[in-house]
């Protein structure tokens, strides 16, 4: 499951940044889930979950934000919200579509303490 090696990355870099810190442990950490980054929230907070036990995240309270797709018509300049890359302007049914978010998957912050 792709998910799952997401998840051992976010807590491989929890790790380096509670080492860098030369913190205790991580409080909470909090990320951000574009719409269109192809990874399923419930899946990602339930691999955390696993991954999670004898890491740097083991008692740490974990936030998941879903980031809103937004796509840019290239033809016409509309911005609309999205739920998927198959689709087309929906004021002039063009292909030619800029993704402006909703493909990210970033760790928006980390509590050290
Ligand atoms: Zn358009």
């Amino acid at each position: 499951m792709h998910e799952v090696s997401i998840a051992l990355n976010i807590i491989k870099i929890a790790g380096e940044e509670l080492e860098k810190a030369n913190g205790k442990g991580i409080e909470k950490i909090h990320l951000s889930v574009g719409k269109l980054s192809g990874v399923v929230i419930e899946s990602l907070r339930f691999a955390l979950d696993v991954s999670k036990k004898d890491g740097p995240l083991f008692n740490s309270e974990i936030n998941i934000d879903e980031v809103p797709a937004k796509m840019k018509c290239q033809s016409c300049g509309h911005e609309f919200k999205a739920d998927d890359f198959y689709i087309t302007c929906p004021k002039c049914n063009e292909y030619k579509l800029e993704v402006l978010t909703g493909k990210e998957l970033i760790i928006k912050s980390l509590t050290i303490y």
